[in-house]
């Protein structure tokens, strides 16, 4: 199976193939200022299966434990499309808000003691299938 990611304008691209070895939420300050939301929604896979085309410009920063992490945004819109981390060789790490995801469902929280407490009262929300405005 292919996926496509795309940053806003499309110019940055990634298709990757078969599944990511982990799918993760992430509400570190960090993720949250990088995606302008509550949390980052993150899949890696081993980079033999990531091919990135486009124009990206690298950010780089240390994690809150010391480890240096890369993060590649398209220079024309913003969007971070991919990043590599120094603690997981090989591997590239992909916003899935910018990638058709279905199926693909996290299985672990990191930076939980960050979490916005409204995630767990979304049933409590209202609902609107579409967008109204
Ligand atoms: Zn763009
Ligand atoms: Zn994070």
């Amino acid at each position: 199976m292919t996926r496509h990611s795309t940053c806003s304008c499309g110019q940055l691209t990634a298709d990757v193939t078969g599944e990511p070895f982990a799918v993760a939420l992430c509400s570190c300050e960090e993720c949250q200022r990088r995606t302008g939301s509550a949390f980052g929604f993150s899949g890696y896979w081993m980079e033999e299966n990531v091919a990135i085309s486009g124009e990206s410009k690298a950010w780089a920063r240390i994690s809150a434990v010391g480890r240096r992490l890369e993060f590649h945004f398209c220079p024309t819109c913003g969007s971070t499309i991919w990043w590599v981390a120094e603690f997981l060789p090989g591997r590239i790490g992909l916003a899935l808000g910018n990638m058709d995801h279905a199926g693909l469902t996290p299985v672990v929280r990191v930076w939980d003691k960050r979490r916005a407490d409204w995630l767990d009262h979304l049933d409590r929300m209202d609902v609107f299938e579409e967008g109204r405005l």
